[in-house]
């Protein structure tokens, strides 16, 4: 009974994100809005309808195939056959779980990186935006092995560690640590992290620099780390974004906007991301994030008490990891919701720091910035209201133009 539930809740998440896939696709000949109709020619609506649409056939294919896998797995005992084997390997109960997680999360990397590779050196390729060598993409596959071996391994390690010795208040705990541990990789894991795999430089002295410093004097932002980062490694594509909390704060700027864009262009994207400072954006989905682990834990201690979570996947006896497994599924309908949540109020959040920057800054050079990178990135300017609510942290161009008139 237990995995019938199971078993029809994953076929129920992937109908509906399919859905929304199909509905997104189905909108890309549609009028455009007049706020965006300026941006491409005729040639090139075709190429960004064409880009869409290879990137949702992938999607399509790559998730039907998990799909299948996953149910395949959940009914046909492989989870519960992965769980005796690696027991034969060893009785203590942390290292049992460590073992088989690490294994699933290896076989699942396994399934994907054929989709990763057609992503990357097939579509992106072909629209021009792929600045990955297959020796960037090796190094970062070592490197991001690596680093959730080194980083998520232990974490999980003690977690359960937790569930094993304090079964009545594991919740709590495991809450507190994941908590904790959220809180240290919010203030300072872009700054641990990111040097791994790009070089950041500080921003040179020039008429950039000199904007910049005064835009952030005019509003008492203290710039301490302003950084220039080496997107153009891995794409052509533009971005910027903030992060930290207090003195722990720092910008990052990918070349490709600093090249794109002109001065006034790159200060207003500027005060789109210290916006986010200001008006607390980042405290505010900080906190919002750690209470949903709060709620998620709690009920995963309740839960994990019941042994059917684990005999429900064919296994004989009980264990952390397939118990685990099989709640975070049940999870699935309660994630879309809170994706639905946690993206309505990203797209809020977007929206205000436009507007701080509209007041602080200039209205019309961020909306030139938002249309150059959105074109750059052949951006689909007829997205679904429905895939925009469950799948887009920022609000679709026309609407953040609109706002920014
Ligand atoms: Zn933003």
């Amino acid at each position: 009974m237990l995995l019938t539930v199971v078993v029809a809740i994953v076929v129920l998440v992937f109908v509906i994100e399919s859905l929304l896939d199909y509905l997104n696709q189905s909108r890309a000949h549609a009028p455009i809005p007049a706020e965006v109709a300026h941006l491409y020619d005729e040639k090139e609506r075709s190429t960004s309808i064409n880009y869409g649409y290879e990137k949702y056939r992938l999607g399509l294919i790559s998730s039907s195939l998990m799909t299948a896998v996953t149910i395949l797995a959940l009914t046909q005992g492989w989870l519960a056959a992965l769980d005796s084997w690696v027991r034969g390997f060893t009785s203590n109960t942390v290292l049992l779980s460590l073992i088989f997680l690490a294994a699933l999360s290896v076989i699942s990397s396994a399934l994907e990186l054929p989709f990763n590779l057609y992503s990357i050196f097939s579509i992106e390729e072909r629209f021009g935006f792929n600045k990955v060598t297959p020796r960037t993409f090796l190094l970062d596959l070592i490197k991001g092995t690596l680093v959730s071996v080194v980083v998520a391994g232990p974490v999980l390690a003690l977690i359960i560690w937790l569930y094993v010795n304090f079964a009545e208040k594991f919740w709590l705990y495991g809450w507190l640590l994941v908590a904790a541990f959220s809180l240290f990789t919010f203030m300072f894991g872009t700054r641990l992290i990111l040097p791994l795999f790009n070089k950041l430089t500080p921003l040179p002295e020039g008429e950039l620099k000199t904007a910049i410093t005064e835009y952030c004097q005019s509003q008492g932002y203290s710039l301490t780390r302003l950084f220039v980062m080496d997107g153009s490694k891995r794409s052509t594509k533009a971005n910027a974004f903030f992060s930290g909390l207090g003195r722990s704060k720092m910008i990052v700027l990918f070349d490709t906007l600093v090249e794109k864009l002109t001065t006034k262009e790159v200060v207003g994207v500027l005060a789109h991301e210290i916006g986010h400072y200001k008006r607390k954006h980042t405290l505010a989905m900080f906190i919002m994030s750690i209470l949903q682990t709060l709620a998620i834990f709690a009920l995963l201690g309740w839960l994990l008490q019941y042994e059917q979570l684990s005999t429900a996947l064919g296994a004989e006896q009980s264990s952390f990891h397939l118990s685990a497994i099989t709640f975070f599924i049940l999870l699935g309908p309660l994630n879309l919701l809170l994706g639905l949540l946690n993206n309505s109020l990203s797209r809020k959040n977007e929206f205000d720091a436009d507007q701080f920057g509209k007041i602080t800054y200039s209205a019309k050079e961020m909306r030139t910035a938002l249309e150059k990178t959105a074109k750059d990135s052949l951006a689909n300017l007829t997205p679904h209201p429905a895939y925009v609510a469950f799948n887009y942290t920022h609000p679709p161009l026309a609407e953040r133009l609109r706002a920014l008139l």
